[in-house]
């Protein structure tokens, strides 16, 4: 019920609310409870605003347009690289997962008993979008503390996110996983410790908490 409203018009309306109340977008786009970034995701991710379009509005902070460059470099990943979905970008990664369906379950479910990484699962399930911070706190969880299978994860957000985008999916799991083309592949995520700095009051927390 909560899915934003599609089309070009609904977009060109968000980013006229979200526009002119941005300027502290580069400090505060991590603030998972603050929910400061612009949502405009699905729009791009379905055609109905172009990143140029945006990355030429001069309202728009130049944090966010560096991050419509991420966007358009996985882009451009995909092209070079048309495996990317499903295959390790890193020729010799380690690509060897575990197989635990139970794990996978309860991560699916927001049911790993981790408040940050339930949180962001089940904002994921009702609203069909995640943040950012959350997005890379889960997917760090799956792959990193639980040993699963990046694809397993990918495909779980690509059934959910309404702002599906194949290359920026698999791009940003490959780089959580360390099997994508990050410069330092055995990046971790300590959960425990992105919830002290992202979520310090545990507001995020408490909004997902389970009913
Ligand atoms: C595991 C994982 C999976 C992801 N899957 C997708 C996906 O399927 N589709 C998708 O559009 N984004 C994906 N992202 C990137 C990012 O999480 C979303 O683009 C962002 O949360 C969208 O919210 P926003 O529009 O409010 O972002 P804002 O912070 O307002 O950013 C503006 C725009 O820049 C782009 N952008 C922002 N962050 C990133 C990023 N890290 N990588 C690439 N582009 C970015 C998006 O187009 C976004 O709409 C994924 C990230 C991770 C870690």
């Amino acid at each position: 019920a909560d899915l934003p409203r599609g089309g070009e018009r609904a977009g060109l309306a968000r980013l006229d609310a979200w526009a002119p109340d941005s300027g502290d977008y580069a400090e505060r786009h991590d603030d998972l409870a603050g929910d400061r970034t612009s949502r405009l995701s699905p729009y791009l991710a379905l055609g109905c605003l172009s990143a140029r379009e945006l990355a030429a509005d001069p309202r728009l902070p130049e944090a966010m347009v560096r991050q419509l460059c991420w966007r358009d470099f996985h882009l451009q990943v995909l092209a070079a690289f048309p495996d990317l979905v499903d295959t390790a970008y890193r020729r010799g990664a380690d690509d060897v997962w575990d197989a635990d369906l139970t794990a996978l379950e309860a991560w699916r479910a927001g049911a790993t008993g981790i408040g940050i990484v339930d949180a962001g699962m089940r904002q994921l399930l009702a609203e069909g979008w995640m943040h950012n911070r959350a997005r890379l706190i889960t997917a760090g969880y799956l792959v990193k503390a639980l040993g699963l299978d990046w694809r397993d994860g990918a495909a779980h957000f690509a059934a959910h996110l309404v702002d599906l985008d194949e290359a920026n999916n698999a791009g940003n799991w490959q780089w959580t996983a360390g099997t994508g083309n990050d410069t330092r592949p055995n990046r971790g995520f300590n959960h425990e410790r992105q919830a002290g700095r992202f979520d310090p009051e545990g507001a995020y927390r408490r909004r997902w908490a389970r009913s």
